[in-house]
Protein backbone atom coordinates (compact mmCIF):
# COMPACT_ATOMS: atom_id res chain seq x y z
CA UNK A 1 0.00 0.00 0.00
CA UNK A 2 1.37 3.37 -0.67
CA UNK A 3 0.90 6.62 1.30
CA UNK A 4 1.99 9.33 -0.39
CA UNK A 5 0.35 12.20 1.71
CA UNK A 6 -0.29 12.21 5.29
CA UNK A 7 -2.41 14.89 7.06
CA UNK A 8 -1.75 15.87 10.21
CA UNK A 9 -5.13 16.22 12.31
CA UNK A 10 -4.40 19.29 14.61
CA UNK A 11 -5.18 22.67 15.21
CA UNK A 12 -2.00 23.33 17.23
CA UNK A 13 0.57 24.91 15.35
CA UNK A 14 3.35 23.99 18.11
CA UNK A 15 2.07 20.41 18.01
CA UNK A 16 1.71 19.93 14.01
CA UNK A 17 5.09 21.51 13.47
CA UNK A 18 6.76 19.08 15.97
CA UNK A 19 4.86 15.87 14.01
CA UNK A 20 5.40 17.15 10.51
CA UNK A 21 9.35 17.74 11.42
CA UNK A 22 9.76 13.92 12.81
CA UNK A 23 7.21 12.51 9.93
CA UNK A 24 9.24 14.39 6.67
CA UNK A 25 12.33 13.07 8.63
CA UNK A 26 11.42 9.40 8.72
CA UNK A 27 9.72 9.58 5.26
CA UNK A 28 11.58 12.14 2.76
CA UNK A 29 9.26 11.39 -0.24
CA UNK A 30 6.10 11.76 2.50
CA UNK A 31 3.94 15.26 1.62
CA UNK A 32 2.50 16.05 5.07
CA UNK A 33 -0.39 18.35 5.09
CA UNK A 34 -2.41 19.76 7.94
CA UNK A 35 -5.81 20.52 8.69
CA UNK A 36 -4.76 23.90 7.73
CA UNK A 37 -4.93 22.89 4.10
CA UNK A 38 -8.30 21.92 4.42
CA UNK A 39 -10.43 24.66 5.40
CA UNK A 40 -13.60 23.65 7.22
CA UNK A 41 -12.22 20.25 8.53
CA UNK A 42 -14.31 19.88 11.33
CA UNK A 43 -12.63 20.13 14.83
CA UNK A 44 -14.34 16.91 17.01
CA UNK A 45 -15.23 16.97 20.47
CA UNK A 46 -12.31 15.35 22.19
CA UNK A 47 -15.47 13.00 24.28
CA UNK A 48 -13.37 9.58 24.51
CA UNK A 49 -12.51 8.39 28.10
CA UNK A 50 -9.02 7.72 27.33
CA UNK A 51 -6.20 9.40 25.33
CA UNK A 52 -6.55 6.36 22.56
CA UNK A 53 -9.58 7.08 22.09
CA UNK A 54 -9.81 10.74 21.72
CA UNK A 55 -6.95 10.55 19.20
CA UNK A 56 -8.42 7.88 16.71
CA UNK A 57 -11.28 9.89 17.02
CA UNK A 58 -9.57 12.67 15.82
CA UNK A 59 -7.63 10.61 13.11
CA UNK A 60 -10.88 8.92 11.34
CA UNK A 61 -12.71 12.58 11.65
CA UNK A 62 -10.18 14.24 9.18
CA UNK A 63 -9.49 11.09 7.19
CA UNK A 64 -13.25 11.04 6.72
CA UNK A 65 -13.19 14.75 5.86
CA UNK A 66 -9.78 14.57 3.40
CA UNK A 67 -10.22 11.44 2.41
CA UNK A 68 -6.23 10.95 3.14
CA UNK A 69 -4.16 9.05 5.10
CA UNK A 70 -4.36 11.00 8.77
CA UNK A 71 -2.55 11.34 11.83
CA UNK A 72 -3.82 12.76 15.00
CA UNK A 73 -2.38 12.67 18.83
CA UNK A 74 -3.93 12.83 22.33
CA UNK A 75 -1.55 14.14 25.27
CA UNK A 76 -1.51 15.15 28.74
CA UNK A 77 1.09 15.84 31.56
CA UNK A 78 -0.08 13.30 34.33
CA UNK A 79 1.09 14.07 37.65
CA UNK A 80 1.81 11.63 40.71
CA UNK A 81 0.82 13.95 43.61
CA UNK A 82 -2.58 15.10 42.13
CA UNK A 83 -3.82 11.80 41.25
CA UNK A 84 -2.43 11.57 37.87
CA UNK A 85 -4.31 14.98 36.96
CA UNK A 86 -4.78 16.95 34.73
CA UNK A 87 -4.40 13.96 32.86
CA UNK A 88 -6.55 13.85 29.94
CA UNK A 89 -7.86 17.22 30.82
CA UNK A 90 -4.98 18.62 30.30
CA UNK A 91 -5.94 21.01 27.97
CA UNK A 92 -8.86 22.06 29.73
CA UNK A 93 -6.86 22.09 33.02
CA UNK A 94 -7.87 25.88 34.36
CA UNK A 95 -10.02 26.64 31.99
CA UNK A 96 -9.39 25.94 28.01
CA UNK A 97 -8.47 29.65 26.95
CA UNK A 98 -7.00 30.17 30.23
CA UNK A 99 -3.01 30.90 28.91
CA UNK A 100 -0.38 28.88 30.12
CA UNK A 101 2.14 30.66 32.66
CA UNK A 102 -1.57 30.98 34.63
CA UNK A 103 -1.83 26.89 34.22
CA UNK A 104 1.57 26.57 35.27
CA UNK A 105 1.47 28.54 38.34
CA UNK A 106 -1.87 27.05 39.34
CA UNK A 107 -0.01 23.53 39.28
CA UNK A 108 3.14 24.71 41.07
CA UNK A 109 0.50 26.52 43.64
CA UNK A 110 -1.09 22.93 44.28
CA UNK A 111 2.46 21.23 44.56
CA UNK A 112 4.02 24.25 47.00
CA UNK A 113 4.27 21.85 50.07
CA UNK A 114 5.31 18.61 48.01
CA UNK A 115 8.97 18.10 47.98
CA UNK A 116 11.31 16.65 45.22
CA UNK A 117 10.89 13.12 45.57
CA UNK A 118 7.40 13.14 45.20
CA UNK A 119 6.96 15.54 42.54
CA UNK A 120 6.47 12.72 39.59
CA UNK A 121 4.97 13.06 36.79
CA UNK A 122 4.61 11.84 33.17
CA UNK A 123 3.82 13.30 29.40
CA UNK A 124 1.48 10.45 28.17
CA UNK A 125 0.30 10.43 24.03
CA UNK A 126 -1.35 7.94 21.89
CA UNK A 127 -1.24 8.64 18.15
CA UNK A 128 -3.45 7.26 15.62
CA UNK A 129 -3.14 6.86 12.02
CA UNK A 130 -6.30 6.12 9.97
CA UNK A 131 -6.41 5.01 6.41
CA UNK A 132 -9.47 5.68 3.67
CA UNK A 133 -9.09 1.91 3.17
CA UNK A 134 -10.50 1.57 7.32
CA UNK A 135 -6.74 0.96 8.46
CA UNK A 136 -7.24 2.31 12.14
CA UNK A 137 -3.75 1.95 14.28
CA UNK A 138 -2.79 3.57 17.45
CA UNK A 139 0.59 3.80 19.88
CA UNK A 140 1.76 5.26 22.81
CA UNK A 141 4.63 7.47 24.04
CA UNK A 142 5.57 8.08 27.61
CA UNK A 143 8.35 10.54 28.75
CA UNK A 144 8.47 10.07 32.23
CA UNK A 145 10.07 13.59 34.51
CA UNK A 146 9.33 15.50 37.40
CA UNK A 147 7.68 19.26 38.10
CA UNK A 148 9.81 21.71 38.77
CA UNK A 149 9.39 24.14 41.51
CA UNK A 150 9.67 26.78 38.43
CA UNK A 151 9.62 27.34 34.95
CA UNK A 152 12.41 27.49 32.80
CA UNK A 153 13.15 27.53 28.98
CA UNK A 154 11.13 29.45 26.50
CA UNK A 155 11.24 25.92 23.76
CA UNK A 156 8.74 23.61 23.04
CA UNK A 157 4.90 24.60 23.83
CA UNK A 158 2.15 24.02 26.85
CA UNK A 159 3.41 22.46 30.01
CA UNK A 160 7.51 21.97 28.80
CA UNK A 161 8.75 24.82 31.08
CA UNK A 162 7.84 23.13 34.47
CA UNK A 163 8.43 19.49 33.24
CA UNK A 164 12.42 19.08 34.39
CA UNK A 165 13.70 15.85 33.16
CA UNK A 166 16.18 14.66 35.76
CA UNK A 167 18.52 12.53 33.49
CA UNK A 168 19.27 15.29 31.00
CA UNK A 169 19.39 18.05 34.40
CA UNK A 170 17.19 20.88 32.18
CA UNK A 171 13.50 20.94 31.60
CA UNK A 172 11.53 19.96 28.32
CA UNK A 173 11.16 23.70 27.63
CA UNK A 174 15.23 24.55 27.75
CA UNK A 175 15.88 21.55 24.91
CA UNK A 176 16.05 22.53 21.57
CA UNK A 177 13.66 21.01 18.94
CA UNK A 178 15.78 18.26 18.03
CA UNK A 179 17.02 17.44 21.40
CA UNK A 180 13.09 17.28 22.49
CA UNK A 181 11.55 15.14 19.69
CA UNK A 182 15.07 12.52 20.57
CA UNK A 183 13.59 12.51 23.93
CA UNK A 184 10.12 13.15 24.10
CA UNK A 185 6.99 11.40 24.20
CA UNK A 186 5.87 12.19 20.83
CA UNK A 187 8.85 11.82 19.49
CA UNK A 188 8.97 7.99 20.82
CA UNK A 189 5.36 7.57 19.34
CA UNK A 190 6.31 8.81 16.00
CA UNK A 191 8.95 6.79 16.02
CA UNK A 192 6.60 3.39 16.63
CA UNK A 193 3.88 5.26 14.09
CA UNK A 194 7.08 5.74 11.50
CA UNK A 195 8.20 1.51 11.69
CA UNK A 196 3.86 1.12 11.40
CA UNK A 197 3.66 3.18 8.28
CA UNK A 198 7.06 0.97 6.94
CA UNK A 199 4.98 -2.07 7.48
CA UNK A 200 2.09 -0.63 5.64
CA UNK A 201 3.91 0.43 2.91
CA UNK A 202 5.73 -2.97 2.76
CA UNK A 203 2.13 -4.73 2.86
CA UNK A 204 1.40 -3.78 -0.75
P1 LIG B 1 -3.97 17.67 23.44
O1 LIG B 1 -3.33 16.42 23.01
O2 LIG B 1 -3.89 18.74 22.39
O3 LIG B 1 -5.35 17.47 24.00
O4 LIG B 1 -3.01 18.20 24.58
C1 LIG B 1 -3.34 18.24 25.93
C2 LIG B 1 -2.62 19.35 26.61
O5 LIG B 1 -1.29 18.96 26.90
C3 LIG B 1 -2.55 20.64 25.80
O6 LIG B 1 -2.79 21.69 26.68
C4 LIG B 1 -1.15 20.67 25.28
O7 LIG B 1 -0.68 21.98 25.14
C5 LIG B 1 -0.38 19.90 26.35
N1 LIG B 1 0.69 19.18 25.69
C6 LIG B 1 0.57 18.22 24.74
N2 LIG B 1 1.78 17.81 24.33
C7 LIG B 1 2.69 18.54 25.04
C8 LIG B 1 4.10 18.58 25.03
O8 LIG B 1 4.81 17.89 24.27
N3 LIG B 1 4.65 19.44 25.91
C9 LIG B 1 3.93 20.23 26.74
N4 LIG B 1 2.61 20.24 26.77
C10 LIG B 1 1.98 19.40 25.92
Amino acid sequence: MKIERLVIATHNLKKGGEMRTILSRSFPGLEVLTLEDFPGAPEPEETGSTYRENAILKARSACDHTGEWSVADDAGLEIDALNGAPGLYSKRFAGEETPFPEKMRRILEQLCDVPEERRTARFRVWVALAGPDGTLEAVEGVREGRIACEPAGEGGFGYDPIFFLPDLGCTMAQLTADQKHATSHRGMALAKLADLIRRLQKRG
